[in-house]
């Protein structure tokens, strides 16, 4: 034990649980308890416990539960020594160090912040009182960045000289160097690293000083318009966002994040009244970014130009959202213009843009529908497949369909044909509408599945079948067979006819390796879509609101929590609509 025992227990008594946890969870007073999602699993519903009194939290779906000491080594992947520094700088309580080899490192890690600091003051009251100042303050007020917001953001000026920073500040040259602040030049002599620069310091989401960016004023001839620190011990790109201290309380507080691209695109968020915008450093948008985030919030709104981030960059934000139970959207911003220009200009339009993120898949479908109106039937069908061509991307072939409805709808295709474009998720979608044969063979097939899973695991999926959800005959003999001997299949395959046994017989020994649900979602989604597809126009205003309804409930269907009731309730609407063609 590297930490006196007495400071622990201080620490224990001094620190709220629901404090430390509050930072990370939405919590909500239930009873005795403060509820709230859990951090370590995702969820839609809260089962996630805390209690003030006994110090303990638990989660009812994972298990998982311990002290404020626990707490902070899962959210913050470090050990128990680590835990206790980062509770007792919240509580303002000085550590005793009994001596261990794993101290002298954090000892050096906390001489390099305090070294880190010491620089950003001193380059933040360059800024505001050095008559050498004066442009980068003036470029600054240009830009509507006031003496307020420099102080609030730390800003600093960088002089136009070669060590001012190494001579005049008094940190010692080693942990110049090693901060990156400063190099040995070829006359063996310290020389700054940032010259004639406006000064973003960039800190940890706990806000120690870890890093520095740099921009160059208008009309200066260096070619490199941005500079950052480069990565030290206490700093990696690839794990820290600028903002993030002062952006964490609201982005808990909304669930959202926004991610821009510049230092001065989060100032202007705050700006516009949105303070929970964070910016990469110089990097893309990095998975470690996105676990940083989740710990926060599980909306992500992209405030950069997403486009040009291009296909490898959705097929990552994609499994971002699966892995991480995230949601992905784009922010698109009127005229072309950067977050940090519609802050000074249009601060109302800013937060519209924001409020009207779309998902990103949404966002790229839009793109290339809204470029043209194609005239000719060739110029539809190309924009369908080139529409197809995005919607492919999305590993989910639910999602998927549900979108190629859309574009049927929208481009004027029949739905058939897109959602079984959408069914195979090929790269290169093509349409042939002279192959409904083999679209017929792959609808039979997850109707096969279907009876598979039935044969097989009967538990796993009856409650989510019924004879209405069969486009073929065969398979819905089968379906009928099996069903009405309860399970038996002996007794099922006796009473089935020999096309209808055949099935069976197959589906008996079939390997399945497939998500029961998922499977009935799909089989459900592709029915009511037959439905709706081929019934004609009706005066009738019972069925123009029922069918209205299941629109409604298509677009549910997916979506966790409610995804069950909406299966539940389009399998009884179709039950009705099959009755009535039996009739
Ligand atoms: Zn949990």
């Amino acid at each position: 034990m590297a930490i006196a025992d007495d400071d622990i227990e201080r620490i224990r008594s001094t620190v709220s649980i629901v404090d430390v946890i509050g930072q990370h969870v939405q919590l909500k007073r239930t009873g005795r308890n403060w509820v709230g999602l859990c951090p370590f699993h995702a969820e839609r519903t809260p089962s996630f416990n805390v209690r003030e009194e006994t110090g303990r939290y638990k989660c009812f779906g994972c298990d998982k539960s311990g002290d404020v000491f626990t707490f902070v080594q899962e959210i913050e992947h470090t050990d128990f020594v680590g835990s206790v520094e980062y509770l007792a700088n919240r509580a303002g309580i000085q550590l005793t160090y009994t001596s261990s080899g794993q101290s002298k490192e954090r000892a050096r890690r906390k001489k390099l912040v305090e070294a880190m600091e010491q620089a950003v003051d001193w380059y933040h009251h360059r800024l505001l009182e050095a008559p050498d100042a004066r442009p980068a303050r003036d470029y600054l007020r240009s830009r509507g960045l006031s003496g307020e917001i420099a102080r609030q953001f730390k800003l600093g000026w960088a002089p136009d000289d070669w060590d001012v920073l190494s001579k005049q500040s008094g940190i010692a040259a080693d942990l110049l160097r090693e901060n990156g602040l400063a190099f040995q030049n070829r006359r063996n002599r310290m020389q700054d690293s940032f010259r004639a620069r406006v000064l973003f310091p960039i800190f940890t989401e706990n806000g120690e000083a870890v890093a520095i960016g740099g921009r160059i004023l208008p009309g200066s001839d260096d070619p490199a318009k941005y500079k950052n620190s480069s990565e030290t011990p206490i700093y990696k790109k690839s794990k820290t966002l600028y903002g993030l201290n002062w952006a964490k309380g609201d982005i808990v507080n909304a669930n959202q994040a926004i991610v821009c691209e510049g230092y001065t695109d989060v100032i202007g968020f705050h700006q516009a009244g949105l303070p929970r915008a964070v910016a990469t450093c110089g990097t893309a948008f990095t998975e470690e970014h996105v676990r940083l985030l989740k710990r926060y919030a599980s909306r992500v709104v992209l405030a950069f130009d997403a486009d040009a981030a291009g296909q490898g960059a959705a097929e990552r934000f994609y499994e971002w959202e699966e892995q991480y139970q995230v949601e992905v959207s784009v922010a698109a911003f009127p005229g072309g213009k950067d977050p940090g220009e519609l802050a000074q200009t249009d601060p109302e339009g800013l937060a519209k843009a924001i409020e009207d993120a779309k998902p990103f898949l949404g966002f790229r479908l839009d793109r290339v529908l809204d470029r043209q109106t194609p005239q000719s039937p060739e110029a539809v069908a190309r924009l369908g497949e080139a529409a197809m061509t995005v919607i492919n991307e999305h590993p989910n072939v639910n999602i998927r369909k549900l979108y190629a409805g859309q574009v049927a709808a929208q481009v004027g295709l029949p739905v058939a044909d897109l959602v079984a474009m959408a069914e195979r998720g090929t790269r290169r979608p093509q349409l042939n509408v002279r192959r409904p044969k083999q679209r017929g063979e792959r609808r039979q097939n997850a109707e096969f599945v279907a009876i598979a899973l039935l044969v097989q695991t009967w538990d796993s999926i009856a409650p989510w079948l019924s004879e209405a959800l069969f486009a073929d005959d065969v398979y819905a003999r089968a379906f009928a067979a099996v069903a009405g001997s309860g399970g038996d299949l002996a007794a099922a395959i006796e009473a089935a006819d020999a096309d209808a046994r055949d099935v069976l017989e197959r589906a008996a020994v079939v390997d399945l390796d497939v998500d029961p649900e998922a499977e009935a979602r799909n089989l459900i989604g592709a029915a009511v879509r037959r439905e709706l597809a081929s019934a004609g126009p009706s005066a009738d205003p019972d069925r123009i609101r029922d069918d209205a309804e299941a629109r409604v409930r298509m677009e549910q269907l997916n979506a966790d929590g409610l995804g069950l009731d909406a299966a539940g309730w389009l399998l009884g609407w179709l039950e009705g609509r099959w009755e009535e063609r039996g009739a």
